[in-house]
């Protein structure tokens, strides 16, 4: 075939993709000034949009795909304002929702900077910094929650992921068949995974990609204070053992989902070493907490587990996504996951660095480690220290500023959850008895508090009560927002009881 590759663009290339340097440096320095004053305006904002799904897509334009491009700093300049504008702003200081967490700034230049080195964490030769700045970072973590430092890890997209990893690093080590050749077909016991009633939906979506399907795990009672029955776990063991199925994984949360309880750490890992089987702890948010001078006793104890998922993009404020998966044993995700023949197994990788690809699923990874390492260095244990330890200070402000409200019943507070619910002073007596008004009350706030715009929290539902929970994992919250919070939360509450309370009770 004759070459015909035009003569003008043998040392340029007029790429759709390209941008000039100039270009970059003004686009790039205007961008930076809108982030910056994104950041300064976010206590000023509405935290929500009353805005419909309709008018959303409006905005970004209904059309199919683009034929023609279009140019570089007029997409920069109004996707920006579209973005601070029609966002649910978890950096706004009044965000107590879920247990998401407003991320640092530098995390966000962080990312940035990865992007634009667009280092490839697979294999080390392909990334060598980027390699070792995450093998840093996993033991820096490992460091701040009091793991062992020696321990296997890998950096992933969120908690889900990390637990997953932790799962499947778990299957592969409590299994004496060749599980990754014959599958579940290579033994006719059915594995099964222990977990409390309070624990994360990662767990069912792992045993059903897994293979082992949603029946296999075992959803143990929970205590008054929602930490799993160990007795309750022990007999269930003990009928499966005896009915022929294979337990292979208990699971503690160290900071569940709903109120921050803290499983029997300690007391789990104890019975699980008696037991000879895998223990993991989902520490996907409240690990962090163990690097307290005061962490709860449970929390100092996530040594003795066998795996440990941690959630840099909560607590850590890292920009989502991060998580991380640590193992005690330093080989448990490359027994799981690697793809060299067996004669290369044990080739040394503290000599040769880490090549990531074979300790996890992805294949290309990109640098999250980036953000976990500057922040870990930004902040400094001392740091972290101090931001989760003001958290939980905050959220008992919050326990305590309820308390004493006559409208208020506080139900927990734990880590930095508080949950409480709105029951107007005069039905307090008979709170029990209007269990399914004050559910409703409650449920109607809550939507009410959101759609304001003016602070933003969630529920959870502990046995038949809608509470409502407010987490802080945000280092912008101060007591001033609490006391607001309080204020919007009992305003709502109560003109909402005005209009709700004649459907719902007789006199
Ligand atoms: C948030 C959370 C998860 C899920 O983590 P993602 O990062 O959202 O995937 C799992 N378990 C616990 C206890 C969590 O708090």
């Amino acid at each position: 075939m004759k070459h015909s590759y035009p003569d003008k663009y043998r040392r340029t290339r007029a790429s759709a993709l390209d941008m000039s340097s100039a270009d970059f440096r003004e686009i790039g320095h205007d961008l930076v000034e809108q982030i910056a004053g994104y950041y300064e305006s976010l206590s000023a904002r509405k935290l929500t949009l009353a805005k419909s799904r309709p008018e959303i897509t409006e905005l970004i334009g209904a059309g199919g795909l683009p034929e023609q491009g279009a140019d570089a700093s007029e997409l920069m300049q109004d996707i920006a304002p579209l973005l601070f504008d029609n966002s649910l702003h978890n950096g706004h200081p009044r965000f107590l929702g879920y247990i998401s967490a407003s991320a640092a700034p530098l995390g966000a230049l962080a990312d940035f900077l990865a992007a634009a080195v667009n280092a490839n964490v697979a294999k080390w030769d392909l990334s060598p910094v980027a390699s070792e700045i995450e093998t840093q970072t996993i033991r820096w973590i490992a460091e701040l929650i009091r793991y062992p430092e020696n321990c296997g890890g890998i950096l992933v997209s969120g908690g889900n992921a990390a637990n997953f990893h932790g799962f499947v690093a778990a299957r592969q080590a409590m299994t004496d068949w060749d599980i990754r050749r014959d599958g579940l077909y290579g033994d006719p016991r059915q594995l099964t995974a222990y977990v409390s009633k309070e624990t994360h939906t990662w767990i069912d979506k792992a045993a059903e990609i897994c293979g082992l399907g949603a029946n296999a795990v075992r959803w143990i009672d929970t205590d008054s204070e929602q930490r799993i029955d160990l007795s309750a776990l022990r007999r269930q063991i003990d009928k499966d053992r005896h009915d022929g199925f294979l337990p292979f994984i208990v699971v503690g949360t160290s900071g569940t989902i709903g109120t921050g309880a803290i499983d029997p750490i300690r007391d789990m890992a104890a019975f699980c070493r008696e037991q000879g089987i895998w223990f993991h702890v989902d520490g996907a948010y409240g690990a962090p907490a163990a690097c307290l001078d005061d962490a709860p006793e449970d929390l100092r104890a996530l040594a003795l587990a066998d795996s440990v998922a941690v959630d840099p993009h909560k607590w850590l404020h890292n920009p989502i996504e991060v998580a991380c998966i640590l193992t005690r044993n330093p080989h448990a995700l490359r027994d799981a996951f690697d793809f060299r023949p067996s004669y290369y197994h044990f080739a040394d990788e503290s000599s040769s660095g880490i090549d990531y690809y074979q300790h996890g699923l992805q294949n290309s990874r990109g640098f999250r480690a980036l953000k976990v390492w500057l922040g870990l260095r930004q902040a400094g244990r001392e740091g972290y220290r101090a931001s989760i330890g003001e958290d939980i200070a905050l959220a008992r402000l919050l326990f305590e500023s309820l308390d004493v409200h006559p409208d208020f019943e506080t139900r927990s507070h734990k880590l930095s959850i508080t949950t409480f619910r709105y029951v107007p002073r005069d039905l307090q007596d008979r709170a029990d008895a209007i269990d399914d008004y004050l559910n409703e009350l409650n449920e109607a706030l809550l939507v009410d508090v959101q759609a304001s715009g003016r602070a933003f929290i969630s529920n959870a539902m502990v046995g038949d009560q809608y509470l409502l929970r407010a987490c802080v994992v945000n280092f912008r919250t101060t007591a001033f927002d609490i006391e607001e919070v309080v204020r919007i939360v009992a305003d709502s509450g109560r003109s909402l009881d005005r209009r709700m309370r004649a459907k719902y009770l007789a006199a």
